[in-house]
């Protein structure tokens, strides 16, 4: 498109009107295209890079302050092998705690098979029955199931000290011997500098943990690798 002054008649003012310009004459090009690099610089990648990846800080259990609990099942420096008596005090927790959920559940199979009409209280009984099965699975033993199979779940609150930020219980393997112990993985965000911390995704990554700032948890999400301790940049919805 180019502007072109139609002529003048007479008082009136000339005029003026776009014009398409055809941009191919006779198979000659007036304007040779000019080469447009999609492709960022060196300097923009390496930018680029900066934002997009994360090296976790690694806070050991001996900076750490553990609450009455954690001490009694991790001992004060926070961390016991799984071979141990406290290694066994865990085994017998998780054995309580699936038994304990088998008993709720039996309970409520056996009522579910009462042939009399309910009454009020066996109604309740049962709704209590259910809400605790939930509870029992939900905190209890779902957990520690996630933590044998994963290595690492978030820390119970139990287990550390009311002023303590959030941490995490992790399963590492150490010149042959697996530890229980409790740890935190932190960072700033490299696009913010607010705080990074773990939470689990949502939907079909329920139970993948992820690396979210504080400040935008939607928008600034790094994966979490335990080992590696580095995470890269997830494309966010939209
Ligand atoms: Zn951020």
């Amino acid at each position: 498109m180019a502007p072109r002054k139609s002529e003048s008649a007479g008082r009136h003012r000339a005029q003026w009107v776009l014009e398409r310009i055809p941009l191919d004459m006779g198979g000659h090009r007036d304007v040779e295209p000019e080469a447009v690099d999609l492709e960022p610089s060196g300097a923009e990648t390496s930018s680029l890079d900066s934002l997009n990846s994360l090296t976790y800080e690694f806070t050991a259990a001996s900076n750490l302050q553990i609450g009455l609990l954690g001490r009694i099942l991790l001992g004060s420096k926070g961390s016991t092998p799984t071979r141990s008596a406290r290694g066994l005090l865990w085994a017998g927790v998780m054995v309580s705690i699936a038994c304990l959920l088998f008993l709720v559940l039996i309970f409520l199979w056996a009522m579910m098979g009462l042939r009399h009409p309910l009454t009020g209280g066996e109604l309740a009984s049962m709704v209590m029955l259910v809400i605790s099965a939930a509870v029992i699975w939900r905190f209890w033993a779902r957990p520690l199931m996630w933590l044998l199979e994963d290595r690492i779940i978030p820390a119970p609150m139990l287990l550390t000290a009311m002023t303590e930020d959030d941490c995490q219980l992790e399963m590492p393997k150490e010149q042959g011997v697996r530890y229980i112990r409790l740890v935190r993985y932190g960072g700033a965000c490299p696009v913010c500098a607010g705080s990074i911390e773990l939470r689990y995704g949502q939907g079909s990554q329920l139970r993948r943990l992820f690396g979210c700032c504080t400040e935008s948890p939607q928008e600034h999400v790094f994966s979490f690798d335990r080992v590696t301790r580095r995470g890269k940049r997830i494309a966010t919805a939209g």
